[in-house]
């Protein structure tokens, strides 16, 4: 029944004018899900989502990791109540995964996130402690960006995270199929030339910090295909929760002492806990 399959991948559409301007944004929603592209993939920042800065030499340097692991933070009056809890109940998960601190800004904090709902920057943020006050995360709702999975990915850029897919050594874990990229987005793709540290964990295809099969395709064919086995974990891609190793990582970061339980060997996850060792 190949003959009924949509040619190309293409999905002709027209919505009708009796739908609403909200029901018009969650078909596109839909869209979006179905290509399997996050929308962090789409805020037209260097690989999608990340606003560069002088050096893009961060991870390697705990310079630029959040002081004591205290991230001290404000939220703009331009979300509204229900934003602002999905926001607070991600800082509120992280605290309960790691030793990181979200707190109320102090006079003695020199740097601090602004969390800014404000139009024209996606869902993007800088990498790593910029040591200013309001550094932003922007969460543009036209976008999606109001979703826990996004917050908590913009959340590890800030915290020192690079995307994994960009990772020096990505050549040996994933291949990149560029014809299937659209023209001029290309760059998305390219390789660290920034030292990065994996904290001597593996490759992580489970990562929040990975970008999914699909990203930035011209034609709805995969544009990252792995080249080892894949655990029947977390997709590649995922936006919903942290990996296992992306919460080790930050817990190296951080100075937290992970213990690490491996669960029987049914359990999906690992349980860890964490104890502050200074
Ligand atoms: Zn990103």
């Amino acid at each position: 029944m190949i003959d009924h399959y949509w040619p190309n991948g293409e999905l002709l559409y027209e919505i009708s004018p009796c739908f609403s301007k909200i029901s018009v944004f969650m078909f596109f929603l839909v869209f979006q899900v179905v290509k399997g592209q996050n929308v962090w993939e789409k805020s037209g920042k260097f690989e999608g989502d990340i606003i560069l800065r002088r050096s893009r030499n961060v991870m390697e340097n705990s310079d630029r990791y959040w002081p004591n692991g205290e991230l001290p933070y404000e939220i703009a009056s331009n979300f509204n109540k229900s934003e602002k809890s999905i926001i607070l109940s991600t800082l509120e998960f992280l605290a309960n995964k790691t030793c990181l601190k979200p707190v109320s800004p102090r006079e003695e904090h020199e740097g601090s996130i602004l969390f800014t709902g404000e139009p024209g920057h996606g869902c993007s943020s800088t990498i790593g402690y910029w040591r200013k006050k309001n550094q932003k995360i922007y969460l543009d709702r036209d976008f999606g960006c109001l979703d826990f999975g996004t917050i908590l990915h913009e959340v590890l850029h800030v915290l020192g995270f690079w995307h994994q897919h960009s990772a020096k050594d990505r050549d040996k874990y994933i291949e990149i199929v560029l014809d299937n990229v659209q023209k001029g987005l290309e760059y998305n793709f390219n390789k660290a030339t920034h030292k990065t540290d994996s904290f001597g964990f593996d490759y992580d295809y489970e990562s929040i910090m990975h970008y999914s099969a699909f990203a930035f395709s011209r034609n709805g064919r995969k544009t990252i295909i792995p080249k080892r086995t894949v655990r029947q974990g977390l997709p590649m891609g995922q936006r919903k929760e942290l990996s296992e190793i992306d919460i080790l990582k930050i817990n190296k970061m951080y100075n937290c002492t992970p213990n690490v339980e491996v669960a029987d060997d049914n359990a999906k996850f690992y349980r860890v806990k964490v104890i502050r060792i200074k």
